[in-house]
């Protein structure tokens, strides 16, 4: 078993670069502990062999990997390009054509299909388009027809599927596409840990993804919410009592926003999940510059310590893993920086968000967490409640996670500072946990004979939200 080393979460969207089992396996070493799998690239059949490789890894190494399944949600994207990219020249005329897989023809190159029907109908002349999170900027000149001729102001390379913001559209498309519906019988099939939606604007988009999961028998699959629309800023609060994650979805926040609010907006967002004890991912752009070099920017550095200051649970790497040249070096470089700046923080503990005995436990938790030099904390859980509050707490202590059912185990590897470790079976007796407890930690190596621990659970067990003890406990006769 890997030994404890940083705490902070690094997510990894898995792509071309990042699909070997060798790169995937170097990638968990490095500390990757999350892997995204982002619906709006790649087949069926790539993402299938991606997570059977994953498991694979998982098992070979005994380390829980949680498989985070992005949904494009109501994503407006350009279609396929000849070879793959056009480029954009300023001052050059481009044709949008709203029609599906339409592919641009070769000798047509000003022509680009997009997947908004409405958009000859609701675009004005003068009306901005922007490419590629905001990289690139049209301007609507005509509407003739289906066709919207634009002006390039911003040019450069357009590559295939890339993302389009139409900032001053309220977009008409549901929360859940066709496509994200069949993206989500396909991510239950294959007994993905967790689903993360694109563009919520409202607290109903959650509760719509959670009915159709119920409907499914998948009620316990957390929903992640990504937040990168100005309406989920004004209905956030709404939001996070809906639903169970957060991603800050940096990219397209700093497009539908603009990229001088991108800054406050993420301490926001994590302050109110923290106050939540409720899990929440920074993503975006973090190592940008290490898709083409092996050495990120000092400013990019800063970006992920500073997140990690925030309060976030976990980093994520996008197209740095998924596309560029140093996946690895990546990982490494983030987990690097997370243990280096780990070593410093002060967490703000905020007061219990919910008045129920887990709650006021962890609140017992943070205060023997400062007074005595604990090795770990042990939280027994069956749901992953438990030791999602108590990290919530960010005790110095590391929480190690005990559960018998494997999908919490792998879930729970999305939360800050905890160690999910699964067990064989489940203890019944308060003496059981203790044994339980002390005998897996010293036999991981997490703990060893004249330690300290606290040992956090429910008796029975098996309840959820049934946690009701605390044990300060000395590990001995191991
Ligand atoms: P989102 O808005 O959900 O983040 P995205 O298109 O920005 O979607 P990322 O996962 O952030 O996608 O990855 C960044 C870029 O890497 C993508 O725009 C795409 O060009 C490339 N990419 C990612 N995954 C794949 C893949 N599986 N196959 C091909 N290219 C990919
Ligand atoms: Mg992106
Ligand atoms: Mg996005």
């Amino acid at each position: 078993m890997k030994p404890l080393t940083h705490r902070t979460k690094i997510v990894a969207t898995i792509g071309p670069a990042s699909c070997s089992p060798e790169v995937l396996r170097e990638m968990v070493l490095a500390g990757m502990g999350v892997a995204r799998l982002n619906f709006s690239h790649g087949s069926y059949k790539d993402h299938a062999r991606n997570i059977a490789q994953l498991r694979t890894v998982a098992a070979e190494l005994e380390t829980p990997i949680t498989l985070l399944q992005d949904l494009q949600g109501p994503k407006i994207r350009v279609g396929q390009l000849p070879q793959g990219a056009i480029e954009l020249i300023a001052g050059a005329s481009l044709d949008l054509v709203p029609i599906e897989g339409f592919m641009a023809q070769p000798d047509k190159p000003d022509t680009v299909s997009i997947d908004y029907p409405y958009l000859a109908e609701e675009a004005e002349v003068g009306m901005q388009v922007l490419l590629d999170d905001g990289l690139l900027e049209l301007k609507v000149e005509a509407i003739k027809g289906q066709t919207v001729r634009c002006q390039v102001i911003e040019g450069g390379w357009l590559k295939s599927r890339k993302g389009v913001n139409l900032p001053s559209l309220d977009v008409r498309l549901p929360s859940m596409t066709d496509k994200d519906k069949q993206d989500l019988n396909f991510g239950l099939d294959q007994g993905v840990d967790i689903i993360s939606l694109s563009f919520v604007r409202r607290a109903e988009d959650i509760q719509a993804l959670k009915t159709l999961l119920a409907q499914k028998g998948a009620a316990d699959v957390p929903v992640m919410a990504k937040i990168e629309k100005p309406q989920a800023i004004a209905n956030l609060a709404a939001i996070l009592d809906a639903c169970d994650a957060v991603m800050v979805a940096r990219g397209d926040l700093g497009v539908e926003m603009s990229p001088e609010k991108v800054p406050l907006l993420q301490k926001q967002i994590i302050r109110a999940c923290n106050r939540r004890s409720m899990p929440v991912i920074t993503a975006t752009q973090m190592l940008e510059s290490m898709i083409h070099t092996p050495r990120p920017t000092r400013a990019e550095a800063s970006d992920v310590a500073n997140a990690i200051i925030d309060g976030t649970d976990a980093v994520m790497l996008s197209g740095e893993s998924a596309v560029g040249d140093f996946p690895i070096k990546a990982v490494e470089m983030l987990a690097r920086i997370a243990t280096d700046v780990e070593k410093d923080i002060q967490f703000v503990n905020n007061p219990p968000a919910t008045a129920d005995e887990t709650h006021a436990l962890s609140e017992a938790l943070n205060t023997i967490d400062k007074v005595l030099d604990l090795r770990c904390i042990a939280a027994f859980t069956a749901t992953g409640y438990t030791a999602m509050i108590a990290a919530g707490e960010r005790p110095k202590a590391p929480v190690v996670a005990f559960t018998p059912d494997p999908r919490v185990y792998h879930r729970l590897n999305m939360i800050w500072g905890v160690r999910p470790i699964l067990l064989d079976d489940q203890a019944e007796s308060f003496e059981e946990i203790i044994e339980q407890a002390q005998n897996r930690l010293v036999k991981c190596g997490l703990a060893a004979s004249g330690d300290v621990i606290l040992i956090m659970g429910g008796i029975p067990s098996q309840i959820p939200r049934g946690t009701n003890f605390l044990k300060i406990h000395t590990i001995n006769g191991v």
